[in-house]
């Protein structure tokens, strides 16, 4: 499509990505047909079409956001279902992330959608204060009926119990004595899936250690910086991702390194595009790239190990959900079903497996009807397979649709795990 930038608005880094993009877009409308909100909403401002022509008008304009387009931007699930259609090779990703950035600079929210805005963004990604949120929630749960609106959406969403602290401290992370480690990596632990479900991480190493791979977990490394990221908040993002960049480096640098393994797939996408994200930091250019260069899904690393199957389950049916950070977002499609079936599970294909469960980071606390509506046709679209229980790789996507289904909803490489010789997963256990 035809641009219009100005000279000055294109010697900005940011502008002449976004003109390169949008410079792509011929317009077909093929994405239109796998985007989940204009599949739900029907109307072109909230399809990717309709939004890539709504953020060339408000970049190209150089005023503040219109509450209109806002609006649609902010419906957005960043799902990235319009990247995997369009045949033009169309960034939308970026695209998306600039106008977020943009809408944060220039438009002024509503106080209370300000105010949440900051609440999530300060809460999520800091896992003590997070768990304080949901021991909050946890007691006024039994009033959610009061409430409506995102509040009610914040405690429906929330678990019934307080999950445990990870037993990560006591799990080793060195591979058995007398074996020698055939490979080391760097595990991110991240920030809310670990007070969601501690487990997952346990799992992760106890699986690595039995293969002979050291594990290692530098303290400095927190939040991949997705969460402020996919609402705008691009200074609270860099400084997430800054850390981690210096705290994995380091670690790179100490010692052979084989992969930085994410067991998150939101975190997964982000980390692997470290390198665009500091591309204009000439301190931090170099390294951020390493980093993203070494970044894997686990189910990519495992998918090249020799895992020993001691336990084939298989009388078990396992609806496996693709996560759209993992199946759009990084392309990992295949891996963690062939995972899944070399350990013995019958892997159940999910109809509409490309449309977004409506989980996208802190979506459905901020869209939750909408978020709602996906995640109701998830879990039909799961039902209609008649699963024992569902598998994804991504914790956002499991708290979603174990909200919605009496399902049993566990991680991957919990199930691989168990199958290697670990515990049965806690939620198979009823
Ligand atoms: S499919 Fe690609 S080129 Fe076609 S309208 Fe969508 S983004 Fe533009
Ligand atoms: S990222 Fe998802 S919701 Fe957003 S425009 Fe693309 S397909 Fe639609």
């Amino acid at each position: 499509m035809k641009t219009n930038f100005s000279l000055a608005q294109l010697a900005d880094p940011k502008f002449s990505g976004s003109n390169d993009i949008l410079r792509k877009c011929v317009h077909c409308g093929f994405c239109t047909a796998t985007c989940p909100t204009y599949t739900e909403l029907g109307d072109e401002r909230d399809s990717p079409r309709g939004r890539i022509y709504m953020i060339q008008q408000m970049l190209e304009s150089g005023e503040p956001a219109p509450a209109e387009t806002v609006t649609h931007i902010d419906r957005c699930l960043s799902c990235l279902s319009c990247m995997t259609t369009c045949p033009s090779g169309v960034d939308y990703m970026h695209l998306v992330d600039h106008a977020r950035q943009y809408v944060d600079e220039t438009y002024e929210r509503p106080f209370a959608d300000r105010a949440l805005r900051s609440v999530l963004g300060l809460i999520l990604p800091r896992p003590g204060l997070f768990r304080l949120a949901l021991l909050g929630a946890l007691l006024a749960r039994p009033f959610r009926s009061l409430f409506f609106g995102r509040i009610r959406a914040m405690l429906d969403m929330a678990p019934g119990n307080l999950p445990g602290p990870s037993a990560l401290d006591e799990i080793p992370v060195h591979a058995p004595k007398g074996t020698k480690a055939r490979k080391r990596v760097i595990l991110m632990t991240g920030c809310a899936q670990k007070v969601l479900s501690p487990d997952i991480n346990d799992a992760t190493i106890r699986l690595l250690t039995r293969h002979g791979v050291e594990v290692v977990i530098p303290e400095e490394a927190g939040c991949c910086g997705a969460l402020p990221l996919h609402m705008g908040q691009e200074e609270p993002a860099l400084a997430f991702a800054r850390k981690n960049v210096l705290a994995w480096h380091k670690e790179k640098e100490a010692g052979d390194l084989d992969a930085i393994l994410i067991n998150t797939s939101g975190c997964g996408t982000t980390v692997k595009d470290y390198g665009h994200l500091f591309e204009q930091d000439p301190q931090m250019a170099d390294k951020a790239a390493a980093v993203a260069g070494l970044a894997k899904d686990i189910s990519e690393f495992l998918q090249d190990l020799e895992l020993e199957i001691v336990e084939r389950q298989e009388n078990l049916r396992v609806a496996y959900h693709s996560a759209c950070s993992l199946q759009h977002g990084q392309r990992v499609i295949n891996e963690p079903k062939s995972l899944l079936a070399r350990a013995g599970f019958e892997v159940l294909p999910i109809p509409e497996a490309y449309i977004c469960c409506g989980s996208a980071g802190t979506y459905n606390l901020l869209q939750p009807e909408l978020s709602a509506r996906l995640r109701s046709r998830k879990a039909q679209n799961i039902a209609s397979t008649s699963p024992d229980l569902v598998a994804a790789g991504n914790i956002g996507c499991i708290a979603q649709i174990g909200s919605e289904m009496d399902l049993p909803v566990v991680h991957t490489v919990q199930l691989l795990d168990w199958a290697t010789g670990g515990p049965k997963p806690e939620a198979l256990q009823a």
